[in-house]
């Protein structure tokens, strides 16, 4: 049996383990992303997608004044961040909706691949489905009219 030694290390900055961190970080001021992504799972994925965490990404000092990110996914560690600036009163919740239902659809539609450096992942598969959201059109009415609130 081997010995272990006590390490009294303390840690300059102690964190929570990284799933303990990320379970708080669904709750926003107006919205809470958990309910809305297990409503979205049921009721077009068939509940699919698993062990997903979706949490209000960081507020950035910089920010790009060209385009604007609403959502992303990083499917090795099953994370789906919402831009944290969608959370305010003026922000439907059908658009909300809309931006966590295309990041979802990332997971179970499969990207293309174009060549050895190109992907394309928001396929014809990708638009097809996207376009079967209930408030698709309305959503992608609302993004535009509304996108200079949030570019700057
Ligand atoms: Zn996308």
């Amino acid at each position: 049996m081997a010995k272990k030694k006590k390490t009294k290390r303390k840690l300059a900055h102690p964190k929570l383990p990284m799933q303990g961190q990320l379970d708080l970080r669904h709750e926003g001021t107006h919205f809470d992303l958990r309910p809305i992504f297990d409503d979205l799972n049921q009721r077009y994925f068939h509940g699919r997608l698993r062990h997903y965490n979706v949490i209000w990404g960081r507020r950035r000092k910089h920010r790009p004044r060209e385009y604007f990110v609403f959502g992303t996914i990083q499917e090795e560690d099953r994370i789906i961040r919402i831009n944290p600036a969608l959370d305010q009163p003026f922000v439907p919740l059908w658009f909300l909706r809309y931006v966590l239902y295309h990041e979802m659809l990332h997971s179970v539609v499969p990207d293309e691949t174009l060549s050895r450096s190109r992907r394309r992942v928001h396929t014809e598969e990708f638009n097809r489905r996207e376009r079967e959201f209930p408030s698709y059109r309305r959503a992608r009415r609302w993004e535009e009219e509304n996108l200079s609130r949030f570019l700057r």
